[in-house]
């Protein structure tokens, strides 16, 4: 990539004139984090809206505000609770972080937010830019972001090739928004370039004819928008393969309670016999329940992000009376225990299967 030169004074004010003229009449101005945008709220959006759309996210965020209306409340919370308010929303570290790091803002901070870079950077969970943002938004201090929607923005204005997770292009990126972002409003022109890069400057179909800044727009000149920002190289996913035991008594549906770290950690999910074993026998061994033989359901594929993972349900009633006896990491799910529990996506949806006919 070559060294990208930063945009001169003029092309900077013209810039931060335009964009925030345009703000002011077509920008989000009723997202529900901006009324109040307090720091809290902020953050617990931003976090939220990493790998996530605002649409899907906004009763998400409605029911966490309503349940954790604060810091003190979210840190003294359960941390299964926070997950299954959480369920759903995938990537589950973000919400044991934002719990470890409410409790950290109690234990060091008072229940309030620091007001400098480094400090928030030091929460779990709080990168540069949703540092950035917190601050800018929520506390009213200038600090510039490059989220992906920014990204995109800055990449396509100043023609920067490469793929944004390579080091340098992404060095180069924040030294554009370090540029770009004013001292004086911030909070509107950071907001506005989220806007923007979310709207008209999608990733698919630029809309650069309604866009404010298209005449300074380098990629714009050239009509090589879609080249900007470069793709990430592909990368092969491995393929892992895992057998969900349905186990169903008179008492619903047994689920256990993952390890705190790891995949899904912390949350609720089905047993899961080796590929290899015979789920009789090790239904016996590991769970002390005898078992009818297993029927397989319909196998699918979830994907994360560094692999696919192909499901093959078995379903068994269990004979006799239930010997499982619930304790801290096992429970007996059915409609009763419904929203009491995180539970994973594939988890829920095999669950949704089965409810209407324990
Ligand atoms: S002109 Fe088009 S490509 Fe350039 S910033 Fe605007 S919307 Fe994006």
């Amino acid at each position: 990539m070559a060294r990208t030169e930063l945009p001169s004074a003029d092309r900077v004010t013209r810039f931060r004139r335009q964009l925030l003229d345009w703000f002011g009449r077509e920008g989000r101005h009723d997202l529900p984090w901006q009324h109040p945008a307090t720091p809290y709220r902020v953050w617990v959006s931003e976090i939220m809206l990493q790998q996530t759309q605002v649409a899907v996210v906004i009763p998400y965020f409605e029911r966490f505000m309503q349940r954790f209306p604060d810091v003190a409340t979210l840190a003294a919370a359960p941390r299964d609770e926070i997950l299954a308010l959480w369920s759903g929303l995938g990537y589950y570290a973000r919400a044991r972080n934002l719990h470890a790091a409410a409790i950290r803002l109690v234990q060091d901070h008072g229940g309030e937010f620091p007001q400098d870079l480094e400090a928030m950077q030091d929460l779990p969970g709080v990168g540069r830019s949703t540092a950035g943002a917190i601050l800018s938004l929520g506390c009213g201090v200038p600090a510039p972001i490059l989220d992906g929607n920014v990204k995109r923005v800055l990449a396509r204005q100043h023609a920067v090739g490469g793929w944004p997770g390579g080091s340098a292009v992404l060095r180069a990126l924040w030294e554009l928004s370090e540029a770009y972002t004013p001292s004086a409003d911030c909070a509107a022109f950071n907001q506005a370039m989220m806007d923007l890069g979310a709207g008209l400057c999608a990733r698919g179909r630029p809309r650069c004819e309604h866009c404010p800044v298209a005449d300074l727009c380098d990629a714009c000149a050239t009509g090589t928008q879609t080249d900007y920002p470069g793709r990430k190289p592909p990368k092969t996913l491995g393929v892992r393969a895992t057998r969900m035991l349905i186990l169903k008594s008179d008492s619903g549906v047994l689920l256990q309670q993952r390890p705190p770290s790891g995949l899904w950690g912390g949350l609720w999910s089905l047993p899961e016999c080796p590929p290899d074993a015979d789920p009789v026998s090790w239904c016996r061994q590991h769970l002390g329940l005898d078992i009818e033989a297993p029927s397989a359901g319909a196998g699918f594929r979830h994907t994360f992000s560094h692999f696919h993972l192909d499901i093959q349900p078995l379903h068994a009633r269990v004979l006799g009376a239930a010997a499982v006896m619930e304790c801290d990491r096992t429970v007996w799910y059915n409609h009763a225990a419904q929203d009491e529990h995180g539970i994973a996506a594939p988890v829920q949806r095999l669950l949704h299967q089965v409810l209407g006919k324990l």
